[in-house]
C-alpha cells in the first residue's frame, strides 16, 4: 500500500484559491526558497495547499530567480478537517516559545492561544514569528489547514470566552488523580478541548480556583515529575490525542 501522505516532496502553503491548470506566481520569499535555496528547476514537482482546497501536485514552470511560477497539475488529497483541540499556554521566552508553537502544530492543535497569567514572564509577542512557525510546521507535518493563533489574552477573559461545551483540560502538577487517561475517559471522541498549560512558575491559587470553578474542567497530572512548560504541552497533547483525538484515524 502506498503511504497515506507523500512526505518526500517539498510542501508549500500558498494562500490562493486552487484548481487544476492554474498558474501561480510565487512571492519573493517562496521564490527565493524554492529556486535559490532548494535549487528547483523547471519541471520539479512539489505539493501545495491553501488550507481550503486540499493538497495539489504542482510543477515549476518558470524557475526565475526573483519571481518563479508553478502550475497546478492535480489534486493529491481532499481537504481534511482539523481536530478541535486548542492549546492555551502561558507564553515563554523565544526558543521555548518557538518550540511550543511548532510542536503544538505537529501534535494536531487546531488553535493556539497565548494566555497571560499572574506569573507569565513574557507579554509582548511577535505574532509574525509565531505565524511563520505555524506555517513552517504545517508544511512539514502534512496537515492541510493552518492552525489559528490568537493575540494574547488574560486568563479570566479567556475562561469567560469559552463555550460550555468545550472541556478545559487543566494540567496541574498538584492534581490528585494520577491517571490522566482515566480522567479524560468521560470525554467523547473529537470533543472540543481547551488544554491549559501554566507558566514556568505555575498557576497561582486564585487562577487554579478560577479554572476549576468551570463545570467542564478536567484536571490531569502528567506523571510524578514537574515538567518544563514546553514539555508539558507536548506530553498533554499526546494524551489528549490518544483519549479524544485523531490518532486512530487512517
Ligand atoms: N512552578 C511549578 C511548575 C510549573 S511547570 C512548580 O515548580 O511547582 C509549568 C506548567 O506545566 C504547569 O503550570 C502545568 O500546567 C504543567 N505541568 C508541569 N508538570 C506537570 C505535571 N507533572 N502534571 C501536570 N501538569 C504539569
Amino acid at each position: 500500500m502506498p503511504p497515506r501522505v507523500d512526505f518526500t516532496s517539498q510542501r508549500l502553503f500558498i494562500p490562493t484559491p486552487m484548481q487544476a491548470g492554474l498558474e501561480i506566481i510565487l512571492d519573493r520569499t517562496q521564490t527565493n526558497y524554492l529556486i535559490n535555496v532548494l535549487r528547483m528547476k523547471e519541471g520539479t514537482s512539489l505539493l501545495v495547499f491553501n488550507g481550503k482546497d486540499g493538497e495539489w501536485r504542482a510543477s515549476v514552470t518558470n524557475p526565475h530567480k526573483k519571481q518563479a511560477t508553478i502550475s497546478l497539475i492535480e489534486q493529491t488529497r481532499q481537504q481534511t478537517h482539523p481536530t478541535n483541540i486548542w492549546l492555551c499556554f502561558a507564553p515563554l521566552k523565544t526558543a521555548r516559545l518557538d518550540y511550543t508553537v511548532q510542536k503544538a502544530v505537529e501534535m494536531g492543535a487546531s488553535r493556539i492561544i497565548p494566555m497571560l497569567t499572574h506569573r507569565t514572564q513574557v507579554s509582548r509577542l511577535k505574532m509574525d514569528r509565531i505565524r511563520a512557525n505555524i506555517i513552517e510546521a504545517a508544511e512539514q507535518c502534512g496537515i492541510l489547514t493552518i492552525p489559528d493563533v490568537d493575540e494574547e489574552i488574560k486568563l479570566p477573559k479567556l475562561l469567560d470566552s469559552l463555550t460550555a461545551d468545550r472541556a478545559v483540560v487543566f494540567c496541574d502538577e498538584a492534581a490528585e488523580t494520577a491517571d490522566p487517561m482515566a480522567a479524560l475517559s468521560n470525554l467523547k471522541k473529537h470533543s472540543a478541548v481547551a488544554l491549559f498549560i501554566g507558566p514556568e512558575g505555575g498557576f497561582d491559587r486564585d487562577e487554579r480556583q478560577l479554572i476549576c470553578a468551570r463545570q467542564s474542567t478536567v484536571v490531569i497530572a502528567l506523571g510524578p515529575r514537574i515538567l518544563r512548560a514546553d514539555t508539558a504541552s507536548v506530553a498533554a497533547l499526546t494524551i489528549i490525542q490518544l483519549a479524544v483525538g485523531d490518532w486512530y484515524e487512517a
